[in-house]
């Protein structure tokens, strides 16, 4: 299968929404002012982008169940194409339960191209400790790990973040002692981090990278502090999205469920999630509407089924 034409770049940024411009809205102002010059358009409310090597607007992440939006079913959602909130009878926060556990299992977007040869990895670095923990049962996996679990593909770990094949969910390594107590892995900028993915998504038809600081930070509901991390992703992204493209492949940015866009609640929101496609197959992404979309658009751009 010819996939090097195909190759798609996927960020999964926890908890972005779109919200009109306001004093609560971290997004406002020209934060992200590098992604959207690419774009074209502020990340607000009303974002609408059609060219043909863009492809940015708001996308349903409520699934038309009630209530907000929560992270185990709308990450299951945005990995298996399921309608994850009408399956368990409602939004389910956190870590993946039983059902969506196999669900999971059984299809997700990462298992997908791996069963079909299609070269896949995820970005992300893991610590020793976190599998320790899995094992302990004093932690549970999240949607993310159960995909790259199910499909059968090796784990990034803090070895391949030194030699610049991974990145860490936090982007520059701010949290990697935090998190792990490993003071010998220095922290970078984000232009670093974003070459690193770029390295990583020109050797595979597929990429999975994902931070969840925004989520984090939505429940903290501090704009100061959302707007300095919007700075950080947002020259990670720029940077990253411009090699993405001159590389011939597709970036494609999304998210679970609002949260971060309104800082004037620490909860989730209903507000509609942004959707950016920027490169080769960008305009295969116009028709996506829901984060329910996304894993069957992605797989439609990596595998040969639409030159069939
Ligand atoms: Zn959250």
């Amino acid at each position: 299968m010819n996939w090097q034409g195909r190759r798609i770049c996927f960020v999964f940024v926890d908890g972005i929404g779109l919200a009109p411009e306001s004093g609560s809205n971290p997004f406002s102002g020209g934060t992200m002012a590098g992604l959207e010059e690419r774009i074209g358009m502020p990340l607000l409310a009303g974002l609408s982008v059609h060219r043909v090597d863009c492809v940015a607007h708001g996308i349903d992440a409520t699934m038309g169940v009630p209530g907000l939006p929560q992270s185990a079913t709308g990450q299951a959602a945005l990995f298996t194409g399921e309608n994850t909130a009408l399956l368990c009878d409602g939004h389910m926060p956190a870590f993946p339960g039983r059902i969506l556990t196999a669900l999971i299992r059984q299809d997700n977007i990462l298992k997908r191209a791996a069963e079909a040869g299609i070269p896949v990895t995820f970005a992300n670095a893991y610590s020793g400790a976190y599998f320790e923990e899995l094992a302990a049962d004093t932690r549970a996996p999240s949607a993310t790990t159960l995909s790259v679990m199910a499909a059968g593909i090796r784990f990034r770990m803090l070895e391949d973040l030194c030699a610049g094949e991974a990145v860490y969910w936090d982007i520059t390594r701010a949290m990697v002692q935090t998190r792990t107590g490993r003071e010998d892995v220095p922290r970078i900028q984000p232009e670093e981090a974003a070459s690193h993915l770029a390295g990583l998504a020109r050797m595979h038809g597929l990429v999975l990278y994902e931070t969840f600081m925004t989520d984090m930070l939505g429940h903290k509901g501090r704009v100061d502090e959302a707007r300095d991390f919007l700075v950080i992703l947002d020259r990670f992204l720029s940077v990253l999205a411009d090699a993405v493209v001159a590389d011939g492949g597709t970036l494609v940015v999304t998210s679970d469920h609002g949260n971060i866009e309104d800082c004037a609640t620490r909860a989730h929101t209903t507000n509609p999630v942004p959707l950016i496609a920027l490169g080769r197959q960008a305009e295969a992404f116009a028709e996506v509407n829901s984060i329910m979309d996304v894993p069957g658009c992605i797989w439609q751009c990596i595998s040969a089924l639409e030159a069939m």
